[in-house]
């Protein structure tokens, strides 16, 4: 594959930065890659283990000569990194992040950058439950979307460029706009990371069950809630507190459905539990349909993981 850019920085040297590193390096997408983390220990292990090709202690010199800048930090200090780097860039440079919301970066970030760089904030849809340096893997983004969410005057060759480097890392790309993104992710992820973290909340409160119990028969669909529950409590505090409104939105919703499922079980109402079922049921097909997950019984687990 050929070079995209020139120089990379990557601020935040997390489970998506070292994704991204890698899978540049995987393509040849970029001529050198280089990053920053907060801690001196996050910095070590990045040199330690060849994640950056130089890592800088201080963010200013990381962004300097940098043709392409990506914020890889937590949403809710994606401001300050940006009023850090700010009078660093270079003029033309894009700036770009990986944010899992997109109208508060917008309105954090936007307003420090100076006029002669190209702000395209985007979004990979992919991840794990493990954070740090050390978690990236350079497959993170083969076949998972990445949303682009560009301002409406930004230049088309520096969306086409970056449109590049993530097809380049395995990604398909879509443009779409701030505030349906942040509708549209709090239905498909925020929402349902909320709802594992309250179920397994419950399990943990839940004194008649032990905790050996929980664990041991975990397999019956609670274990993917643990997974889910196990992401990192920054990141998800973050996403929550900025992406307020389209959260609380579908949150209304799902208080709603589920009061009608109770409803549903206590009167005895079975044919509405068995069309809902239904209709929910369609919905994985559509998913496995669009080869976004595997149909094979019980995510492809082992029969020794099964239930
Ligand atoms: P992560 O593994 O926890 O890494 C976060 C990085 O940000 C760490 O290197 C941390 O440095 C650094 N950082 C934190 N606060 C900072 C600050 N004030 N200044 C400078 N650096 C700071 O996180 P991640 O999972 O890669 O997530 C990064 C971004 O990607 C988030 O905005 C998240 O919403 C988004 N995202 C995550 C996923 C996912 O599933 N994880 C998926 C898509 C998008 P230290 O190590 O030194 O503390």
């Amino acid at each position: 594959m050929t070079k995209v850019y020139d120089r990379v920085a990557l601020i935040g040297l997390g489970l998506i930065a070292s994704s991204m590193f890698w899978a540049m390096k995987r393509s040849g997408l970029a001529g050198e890659v280089v990053g920053f983390a907060r801690s001196a220990e996050t910095r070590d292990t990045a040199r330690k283990i060849g994640l950056c090709d130089h890592v800088y202690d201080d963010v200013k010199e990381a962004v300097k000569d940098a043709d392409l800048v990506v914020l890889c930090v937590p949403v809710g200090v994606m401001g300050t990194v940006a009023a850090e780097i700010a009078g660093s860039l270079k003029a033309g440079a894009t700036v770009s992040d990986v944010g899992s919301v997109k109208q508060d970066v917008i309105q954090s970030v936007g307003p420090h950058l100076p006029d002669n760089v190209h702000f395209i904030p985007a979004h990979p849809l992919a991840g794990t439950e493990h954070s740090g340096p050390e978690a990236g893997f350079a497959e993170l983004f083969d076949n998972r979307w990445c949303l682009l969410v560009p301002a409406e005057n930004t230049s088309t060759d520096a969306i086409a460029q970056l449109r590049a480097l993530w097809e380049g890392m395995g990604s398909n790309v879509e443009e779409m706009d701030a505030e349906h993104h942040d509708l549209v992710l709090a239905v498909t992820s925020h929402a349902p990371h909320l709802i594992a973290y309250t179920m397994v909340g419950v399990a943990d409160d839940l004194g008649r069950v032990t905790d050996g119990e929980v664990i041991k028969y975990s397999a019956a669909g609670f274990r993917d809630f643990t997974r889910i529950a196990a992401s990192d409590p920054t990141m998800w505090r973050d996403v929550f507190l900025s992406n307020k409104e389209a959260t609380l939105e579908i949150l209304g919703r799902f208080t709603e459905e589920l009061f009608a499922l109770q409803r549903a079980i206590r009167t005895g109402d079975g044919d509405h539990l068995f069309d809902y079922f239904t209709r929910t049921r369609a919905i994985r097909r559509g998913i496995i349909e669009a080869g976004q997950d595997t149909a094979a019984p019980n995510f492809g687990r082992g029969a020794k993981d099964g239930e």
